[in-house]
């Protein structure tokens, strides 16, 4: 069992104000294997009020202090490897590798580019005897969910540390465990009193007072539609900054130059990573018409090799999903997908063969798809694959962008300018052709209902800005 039934609150562990707790639940077994504290409006107060009273302080330190500060915690971090690939495999049931790879390497990625991007932001600029200058927002809350659980945490972290503004963090209650090791890296990392409270608990128990409290300036939230909607409202109260990063429904439009092969790899990989769970996922696979055997064949064929199972079992690429409610909601979009006449090509309801606990699910491919169906405009957040065929590449453009989201896009082929001139006709925030990794710096967000605002490297820190204009500085 793993227990913190603490919260951490100006640089210490300190008893909850209700006593109460929450179990946490490992998604491999469906058993409880921790307890967190749940907390409430009287601990959210006092974490908050422990960051206003040093925010003008932490404002001011110089750049390379706080520069020096995200180098020691991305060495404490480093010193935390095993415990944080294992806590993120019992929490989230990611197979072991992908802890590492992915996971783990989040948020060494995110706390390094935010200690680069430091190098080279311009924090004040003159013009003529005037200066603008650009400086901390003050306390700011951070709220998170369980797919990412080092990514998304560490990213709005090392963004407001560099900026000079101290937080208030609520991460995701189903996968808590990493966000405690965060407090426990920041402490020996020499992270100043009160610059990072962790407040364990639910939505409404802590997320709720965070968002609705008036010494909160800024609030930062990666999740759902429906609570960011929330959280902006909260927030609207005594303006607050708000960024938010939801949702999505990203296309990956398979060109017809292709090796046919080649694209369905990556196409599956697209929607079975992380089981699924990750919110620029690829889901609506974007074929020509006149390659629709010969893809759905190879889909198939790829997907059947992808092995689900016990995430610490050797050779596992797709672990459970988190919990027993994202467990039946994807099967309710999977019957779904049937009653709307797609077609089930792959796949299906219930548990993988040789599975009889655990949240798992069979990665699922639908073919003749129609976009305007439930399982093409809705987020599954499940490895399920909804195949749309399409005439030309503008047709294509506008199944892309028929969506209420913007998150991602993705285009695979060949033809360098039909790559380019779909690249720029996506409207969402992030565009990736040909499986590019790009940089960790690179800006990441979302078009409409996907979200607000920019997180990652520079265009991070500056959600933690505000600007200040001074008339006559240099006279
Ligand atoms: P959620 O929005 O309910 O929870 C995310 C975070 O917000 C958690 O920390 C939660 O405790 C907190 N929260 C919940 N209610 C709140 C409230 N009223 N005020 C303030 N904070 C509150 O999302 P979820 O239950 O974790 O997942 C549900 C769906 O959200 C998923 O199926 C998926 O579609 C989407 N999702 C998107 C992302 C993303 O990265 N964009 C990540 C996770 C989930």
């Amino acid at each position: 069992m793993r227990n913190q039934i603490k919260q951490f609150i100006n640089g210490e562990w300190v008893e909850s104000a209700s006593g109460e707790t929450l179990d946490v639940i490992n998604p491999a077994t469906g058993e409880v294997f921790g307890k967190i504290a749940k907390g409430n409006a009287e601990d959210v107060n006092r974490a908050v009020e422990s960051a206003y009273a040093v925010y003008l302080e932490f404002r001011q330190t110089p750049v390379e202090e706080r520069r020096a500060m995200l180098d020691r915690i991305v060495d404490e971090y480093t010193k935390r490897k095993d415990d944080l690939i294992e806590t993120m495999t019992d929490e989230l049931g990611a197979p072991l590798g992908l802890s590492e790879k992915t996971h783990y390497q989040a948020g060494i990625n995110h706390f390094t580019a935010a200690r680069d991007a430091l190098d080279t932001f311009e924090f004040e600029e003159r013009r003529g005897d005037d200066l603008i200058m650009k400086e901390a927002v003050g306390v700011s809350g951070l709220i998170t969910p369980w797919n990412f659980p080092t990514n998304q945490t560490s990213l709005k972290l090392a963004a407001a540390f560099a900026a000079g503004s101290p937080v208030v963090l609520k991460p995701s209650e189903e996968t808590p465990f990493a966000a405690i090791i965060l407090a426990e890296i920041f402490e020996a990392a020499g992270v100043p009193k009160g610059v990072f409270n962790l407040v364990n608990g639910d939505g409404e128990g802590v997320g709720e007072p965070l968002s609705s409290h008036p010494k909160v300036r800024m609030m930062s939230f990666t999740g759902s539609g429906p609570t960011g909607t929330k959280i902006m409202r909260n927030a609207s109260e005594d303006f607050k900054k708000v960024s938010l990063e939801l949702g999505g429904k990203s296309p990956l439009i398979i060109l017809d130059d292709v090796d046919v092969d080649e694209a369905a790899e990556v196409a599956v990989q697209k929607v079975v990573r992380n089981s699924g769970q990750v919110c620029t996922a690829g889901t609506r696979t974007l074929i020509p018409a006149s390659m629709k055997a010969e893809f759905l064949e190879a889909a198939k064929k790829k997907m059947e090799a992808v092995k689900v199972g016990e995430p610490r079992a050797e050779g596992v690429e797709v672990g459970p999903l988190v919990s027993s409610k994202q467990f039946d909601t994807v099967q309710s979009y999977i019957e779904k997908g049937r009653e709307e006449g797609a077609t089930l090509y792959h796949g299906g309801v219930g548990l993988p063969d040789g599975l009889d606990k655990g949240f798992y699910v069979r990665p699922t491919i639908f073919s003749d798809v129609q976009n305007d169906m439930v399982i093409a405009q809705e987020e599954i957040f499940g490895p399920v694959m909804s195949v749309i065929t399409y005439n030309d590449i503008d047709e294509a453009l506008k199944i892309a962008n028929d969506t209420k989201y913007g998150l991602a896009g993705y285009v695979y082929g060949n033809d360098q300018d039909t790559l380019q001139y779909v690249a720029r006709r996506i409207e969402a925030g992030t565009i990736e052709i040909n499986a590019a990794k790009g940089r960790t710096d690179l800006p990441f967000g979302g078009y409409k209902q996907s979200g607000l605002g920019r997180e990652w490297g520079d265009y991070g820190i500056e959600e933690f800005l505000e600007v200040k204009s001074i008339k006559g500085y240099f006279k």
